[in-house]
Order: structure tokens, then C-alpha cells, then sequence
């Protein structure tokens, strides 16, 4: 029984195979209907062989109540990106500076959800999405019932590697759907893509499976684990039943000169629209994965890849008036209040203006008939004027003088476009931004307040930063207008769960310019704690792995301030989290436990990468430059002769590869 409940498992796999990933049945969907059917009765007679890679996973049945959050193996990091053919032109310049004998593979930047896949000895075992990044939620369940992603793979495979795509709904799938709920009084998808996502946090994974998702699958990991380049390992991904970008039919191409490129991007800027799926522009990779690692990555996103977007679509309208934001920063933000128009699937009624720099250039005048834009970002842009429609008595717009919340004069510092309110301590959205920032989801996530209340609370004068929060007592509260007992616990509770929010986050929640969520997790974890920031030099603080002067300065210079050093004093009292809680595997002593360590060239067991997850795990830290404070230099193929100069000046030890290897005994 069981060699037989196999058989037909492994035949509808090829089938579905055939008919999903390679477009070309051989049997009628009838035919496939009985053999499923026939799979589904002997499965249900006999539970004890049961498999969640069965092909009868395909019409999905399980109900996930919440997903899992879980790590990725690889980080997943997004593109840089940009509309400007330009600055693709200016990339490709400086990759091919660095590495001459680079050569590009272009590929369709699918408008969807991207997807993390594993696959264990050949069969589909974790699916996560990007998440944050570093973490995504666990939707294998869901992801099992799309069925261009194969559950089992042919051929030759490694034993253990992850393989990322996006997941797509197509267009007749959308339509399809939304007509459907239409019909039922259910509210519409404004757009594929927020179908998509929609789609795959749904609990009951039978509803996925009926909603017809399609993926295409493009990047293996680990790099190089089965071809040396990346076109080549998306060839060998389709010999093992993936669905790939193929050549065929131009989704993917390798290009060696801008011009080829161009042609690929003017080529699907215009064919797009006849595609079953949406797009939303061309991504250009780096083909040689030895040439990628040379070129390594930003603190955002790799410098070997690169998205062109298409130009969104435009509009044109009236613009009624100009008013202006101030942000938790103090940074003055123009706004463009505009006759409401419909773009890009919504009625826009305001669109930034960006900075006093932006409205010059524009010339734009009160009552002016303007062009507005909608590229990949929320809030749309002013984009151009149409003089030919200006009033002869029309005003030109003058930026404001003095803040508009506070009244105090407005300054500009060298160098920069943005105007500041400096009136930091009284200016109420400064105030009340800074807290609102600290309590927000990406922070402490404090849930039952949200920002109106954060304004009310800094109107009535019972909180001022942060550390207030700690000290807000019922009473307080329960004797403000309209707040019920129930809502007052809630708020009380938030604040007091807030103290179990690790320190990276607590760091990233005080707003400090330039730290972000990915900042403040380095910083966090090089220093340990909030004492040791506080009193690094700005020195020690460029010395931690793609962390630059600006950022220095900023976090150098908040530690420094007397008004900071309240909210610090009070975070203490209230007890947050200020240091780094010790997990298990980080305590395991090893002979690079606590060293500074500094990586450069290329390596041959490892990829950089590879080598800065192996430091952190055996305790030591990944340090940007070689300073006094280095412990080790870990010396690959080709380091610069400057570096090793300034190690052996220093008197830094040097590694080759092979003695990492052995001070680990790897
Ligand atoms: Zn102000």
C-alpha cells in the first residue's frame, strides 16, 4: 500500500510539474482530478502515511490560528533602487571600476511578495516571508498550496539550501476574485500585490488554495552552492522542477554592456502591460557570485544589485495651498494640499513638497495647475508645473519664516535642504513625535496609545520625553475626560510590558538621528549596553562595522546632551532594558570570545558573509576599520597592502584563512 500511495503521489507531482512549471499537460485535468482523488481516499485510509509534501497538501485544509515568527537563515535585504536610467548608468560605471571583467543578468522585478523557500534532501520543508528582514513569518502551510512551487524536487539538488522568489497573483486570478467578492458584498483588493499578501496571512489555507497564486523563484542560497553564477544557478534551479525566470521567453538575459541593458529595460517598459502579472520594473544583478562578494554591501542592501523602477503614472490638478508639517526631529516638511484626483488607484488629495529647495525649483505659485506623480513610495509627488495655465495675478509660494506650531524663527543649517524649528523642548510635535516614535510598533510597541492620546497627554502637560510615561499613575489619568477605566489598564499595562522590549529597541526608540531599527541593532550588540554607548568615542563608534561618521556624531553628541540625560535617568528608574539579556549560544567561550576582528579579501571555505556570522557565533565582533583596539586581521585573497601595513604598524595579528580555521578548530 505504501509503495503504491507513493507511485501516485510521485506522478501527480510530475504532472503538476507539467502543467504549472513547464505549461505542457500530458493528461486532461479530469484524468488529474481522478488520480488526486484516488491519492485523497487511500491517504485518508491510511493516516499513518501521511506526508506534508503530499500533492493533496495542494488543496490545502489546515488552519493556522498565528504564524510563527522565525529567523532567516540569510538576511534578507532589499535593493537600492531608482527611476533614473542615469544612475543606472553611474552603477554600472562604478561596479565595473571595481570589478572589470564584471558582466549583468537583468530580470523582471515581479510586483508581489517576496518568499523565502527551504527545501531538506529534496522536499519543501519552511517557507518565510521578508519581514523585517532578519525575521519573516513562518507560511508554509499556505505557500504548500501554490502550485508553481514544487513540493518535491527532480534531479540533482543540494542537500540543504533555501531558494527566494516572489509570490504573484495574476491578473485573471485578481479579477476573478474580486468579482467574487463584489458579488457578495465583500470590500475589493485595491491592487494584486495587497491581494497577494492578503492572501498568504490567511488562516485557512483551502481559501489560498482556491485564489489561484502563481511565484517565480530567481536567487539560491547559499551563493555558489550550485553553480558559480547567479544565471547559472537559476538554469540549475529549473533542471530541479522550479519555476524560473526563462530566457525563452525574455524574463532574464545576460547583458555586458549598458546598452544591452537599456534595451531590456525599453523593451518591458513597453511590453509590460501585455504580461499576466504586474512588474514594477528590471532588476540588474552581478553575474559572478565572486564578483558580488567583492562588491559586498551597503548597510542596506548589496552594491552588486539594482533595481530600475518604471515611472509611475501621472496626473495633472490644482494646487490650493501649501501648508507645513513639523516632524519629531523638528525638520519642517512642506506639504502640497491639492484638488483631489485620482492616481494609481486612490483619490490623492496631498503630496510632499520635500524642502524649501524643491518648491524653488518647481516655481510653483498658488492656484498653478501641477503634474503629480505616484512612483513605489506612498505619498505621491509634485512632479512639474503647467505654465500655460498659470493666473496672471497668481502668488508665488514663499516658505515659512517661523514654525508653524510654536512660532519660533526657523533656521537652516549649512548644507542641508530642510528647515528646523529648534525649539526642541516646548515645540508640541516635536515633543509629542519623539514619544509617539518611542512607543511605535518597530520600538517598544506599546499598545493602547496611540498618537492623539500621546498629544492630549503632552497638551495637558503630564508627559514631556519618554521616561513620563513610566511614572503616569491611574488617578492621572482616570481623571481625564472621556477616559474609561478600562482603557486607563490598558495603557498602564502597555507601559509596564514596555520593560521587557529588548535594549536594541529601547536604543532605536529614542529617536537619536540617524538610528534606525538596523543601526541600533549593531550599535546594541557591539556595545552591550546603553552605559557603554554612552561613553564611547566617536572613534569606537566608527570602528563598528558599517557605521560612519554621521552616525557617530549624532549618537556622540545625544550622549551628551543634558536634556537626554533625563530620559536616560528616568528610563533607568522605570527600569527598561539597557543592556544586551546573554542568550545561551552567545556565552559559548571560544578563543576569539570578546576580540575585535577585522575581515578583508576573499576567501575560499568562506563567503565574507559567512565568515562575520562564524566570528559573531564564536563570540568575537566584526569590527569596519583596523585600529589599536583590533585584536585580529582575518587576511583573504587580494587585501589591500595598506591594510596590512597599518595591522603590522600596530602590531595587530594577522590570519590567513587557514589559521581561523584552526584557532576554531573548524
Ligand atoms: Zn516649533
Amino acid at each position: 500500500m505504501k509503495e503504491k500511495i507513493e507511485s501516485l503521489r510521485d506522478e501527480l507531482h510530475k504532472h503538476n510539474r507539467k502543467y504549472y512549471i513547464e505549461d505542457a499537460p500530458v493528461i486532461s485535468d479530469y484524468e488529474f482530478d481522478m488520480l488526486l482523488k484516488e491519492l485523497e481516499s487511500l491517504e485518508s485510509a491510511h493516516p499513518e502515511y501521511a506526508d506534508a509534501n503530499s500533492p493533496s497538501v495542494r488543496v490545502g485544509g489546515g488552519i493556522t490560528k498565528s504564524f510563527n515568527t522565525v529567523q532567516h537563515h540569510y538576511s534578507m535585504l532589499s535593493l537600492s533602487n531608482s527611476y533614473s536610467l542615469e544612475e543606472i548608468q553611474e552603477w554600472i560605471t562604478r561596479v565595473q571600476k571595481k570589478v572589470p571583467e564584471a558582466t549583468f543578468v537583468c530580470e523582471l522585478k515581479y510586483d508581489g511578495v517576496a518568499i523565502g523557500i527551504r527545501y531538506e534532501n529534496g522536499v519543501l520543508t519552511q517557507a518565510i516571508t521578508r519581514g523585517d528582514g532578519t525575521q519573516g513569518d513562518d507560511i508554509t502551510v499556505n505557500v504548500r498550496t501554490i502550485r508553481s512551487i514544487p513540493l518535491k524536487l527532480t534531479g540533482e539538488f543540494p542537500k540543504d539550501f533555501e531558494i527566494r522568489g516572489e509570490i504573484v497573483m495574476p491578473h485573471a486570478a485578481f479579477k476573478n476574485l474580486n468579482n467574487k467578492r463584489t458579488a457578495a458584498g465583500l470590500s475589493t483588493f485595491a491592487n494584486p500585490r495587497n491581494c497577494a499578501s492578503g492572501t498568504l496571512k490567511l488562516q485557512d489555507s483551502s481559501e489560498v488554495a482556491s485564489r489561484g497564486l502563481d511565484a517565480y523563484l530567481y536567487l539560491v542560497l547559499p551563493e555558489g552552492v550550485i553553480s558559480p553564477s547567479h544565471r547559472g544557478a537559476i538554469f540549475v534551479a529549473g533542471t530541479m522542477g522550479f519555476k524560473v525566470p526563462l530566457k525563452k521567453n525574455r524574463f532574464i538575459e545576460e547583458c555586458e554592456s549598458i546598452d544591452q541593458i537599456i534595451d531590456f529595460i525599453s523593451h518591458w517598459d513597453a511590453a509590460r502591460k501585455d504580461l499576466p502579472f504586474d512588474i514594477d520594473g528590471i532588476v540588474i544583478k552581478v553575474d559572478s557570485y565572486s564578483a558580488q562578494q567583492d562588491l559586498g554591501f551597503t548597510a542596506k542592501s548589496p552594491r552588486w544589485a539594482i533595481a530600475y523602477k518604471f515611472k509611475a503614472e501621472r496626473v495633472s490638478t490644482f494646487l490650493n495651498e501649501v501648508t507645513y508639517q513639523v516632524g519629531r526631529t523638528g525638520a519642517i516638511t512642506p506639504v502640497a494640499n491639492l484638488e483631489p484626483v485620482w492616481l494609481g488607484g486612490t483619490t490623492v488629495k496631498r503630496a510632499s513638497l520635500h524642502n524649501n529647495d524643491q518648491i524653488e525649483l518647481l516655481n510653483l505659485y498658488l492656484g498653478d495647475s501641477v503634474f503629480v506623480e505616484k512612483g513605489g513610495e506612498i505619498i505621491p509627488k509634485v512632479v512639474g508645473v503647467d505654465l500655460d495655465k498659470r493666473a496672471a495675478d497668481a502668488t508665488e509660494i514663499r516658505f515659512i519664516k517661523e514654525c508653524p506650531e510654536c512660532a519660533t524663527t526657523l533656521v537652516r543649517k549649512d548644507g542641508e535642504a530642510q528647515h528646523y524649528c529648534l525649539n526642541i523642548e516646548s515645540c508640541p510635535p516635536q515633543v509629542s513625535g519623539r514619544i509617539e516614535h518611542y512607543i511605535s510598533r518597530k520600538a517598544m510597541d506599546i499598545t493602547g496609545i496611540g498618537s492623539e492620546t500621546v498629544q492630549l497627554f503632552v497638551e495637558k502637560g503630564i508627559i514631556s520625553h519618554p521616561g513620563d510615561l513610566y511614572s503616569l499613575t491611574f488617578d492621572q489619568l482616570i481623571a481625564l475626560e472621556g477616559f474609561k477605566k478600562k482603557s486607563v489598564q490598558n495603557i498602564l499595562e502597555g507601559i509596564v510590558q514596555s520593560k521587557e522590549v529588548p535594549f536594541e529597541r529601547v536604543l532605536f526608540g529614542l529617536g537619536i538621528r540617524h538610528v534606525g531599527a538596523t543601526v541600533a541593532k549593531k550599535l546594541a550588540k557591539y556595545f552591550g549596553s546603553m552605559f557603554a554607548l554612552a561613553e564611547a568615542s566617536i572613534e569606537d563608534i566608527t570602528a563598528v562595522d558599517s557605521i560612519g561618521e554621521a552616525i557617530a556624531l549624532e549618537v556622540h553628541s545625544y550622549f551628551r546632551s543634558e536634556k537626554n540625560a533625563v530620559v536616560l535617568d528616568a528610563l533607568v528608574v522605570a527600569g527598561v532594558q539597557l543592556e544586551i539579556v546573554q542568550t545561551e549560544q552567545s556565552r559559548i567561550e571560544s578563543p576569539i570570545t570578546g576580540a575585535k576582528i577585522v575581515v578583508s579579501g576573499v576567501f575560499e571555505r568562506f563567503s565574507r558573509n559567512e565568515l562575520k556570522d562564524t566570528i559573531e557565533k564564536y563570540g568575537g565582533q566584526n569590527v569596519g576599520s583596523i585600529s589599536g583596539k583590533t585584536t585580529y586581521v582575518v587576511a583573504g585573497e587580494g587585501i589591500g597592502p595598506s591594510k596590512m601595513n597599518k595591522a603590522e604598524s600596530l602590531g595587530v595579528s594577522i590570519l590567513s584563512e587557514q589559521d581561523f580555521i584552526e584557532l576554531l578548530n573548524l
